[in-house]
């Protein structure tokens, strides 16, 4: 592989200070916290654009699609209350990078994405730099059902509405986070299973993400 995996002073420094940013943007959860100091974001990014790589700024990644922002990334996994053996299915791999914050809050992770060359790319570059999940490529709006139940899903792409196939592959308990709304902007959305046929919604803040496309979206 022709990238280089090294993590040198000049990286750790920079994603400390990352972390200090994403504290004083609001994230509180320490596990969150520790995840992003931990995983290293530049493994992500083309050795040209390392310097990119510990701004909290989202980041082209190929293929018409982006490496979220950490803080976006902080934000929804802190919404997730992720505890160590959740089963968690994420959909949307892009990068691999909230993958890799999954694995290191301790979930077993179940990651789809649609686009085959970013699903090739990141099931081969994952295990590579020490990050195991499960890979998926197809389309996630409709789940993977042949997995559910899931304690956790992440939607990590803006869907037009709150797909129902999703919610049926949640464990009672589970929570589901998924941005919701139009092509411009949508709102952050978590729904928790709280019986078999009971849901509660809440609606948090407003974000841009690229379109979730498939059967049940876009
Ligand atoms: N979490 C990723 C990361 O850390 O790099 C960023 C994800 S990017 C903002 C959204 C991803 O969702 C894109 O890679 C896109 O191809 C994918 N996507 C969109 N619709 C999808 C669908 N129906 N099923 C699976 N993946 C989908």
């Amino acid at each position: 592989m022709a990238h280089k995996f090294v993590d040198n002073y000049r990286e750790k420094g920079a994603r400390k200070k990352l972390v200090d940013k994403l504290k004083e943007r609001g994230i509180q959860d320490k596990s969150v916290l520790d995840a992003i100091g931990k995983v290293p974001r530049h493994y992500f990014f083309d050795e040209t654009f390392w310097p990119q790589a510990y701004k909290d700024i989202a980041f082209p990644i190929g293929d018409g699609q982006t490496i979220s922002q950490p803080y976006t990334v902080a934000y929804q996994s802190e919404l997730l209350h992720i505890k160590k053996g959740d089963k968690v299915l994420e959909i949307g791999t892009g990068s691999g990078y909230q993958t890799c914050i999954l694995l290191e809050l301790g979930a077993t992770v179940y990651t789809i994405e649609r686009q085959e060359n970013l699903y090739n790319r990141t099931k081969l570059v994952l295990p590579h730099i020490g990050y195991h999940a499960n890979f998926y490529c197809g389309d996630g709006s409709k789940g993977i059902s042949e997995q559910a139940p899931y304690d956790k899903i992440i939607v990590t792409a803006g869907a037009p509405f709150v797909p129902e196939i999703l919610l049926k592959q949640l464990k009672i308990g589970g929570i589901l986070v998924i941005p919701v709304g139009d092509e411009k902007s949508q709102k952050m959305l978590t729904v928790l299973r709280v019986s078999e046929t009971d849901f509660e919604k809440f609606e948090l803040d407003t974000f841009r993400f690229v379109p979730l496309v498939g059967d049940q979206a876009w």
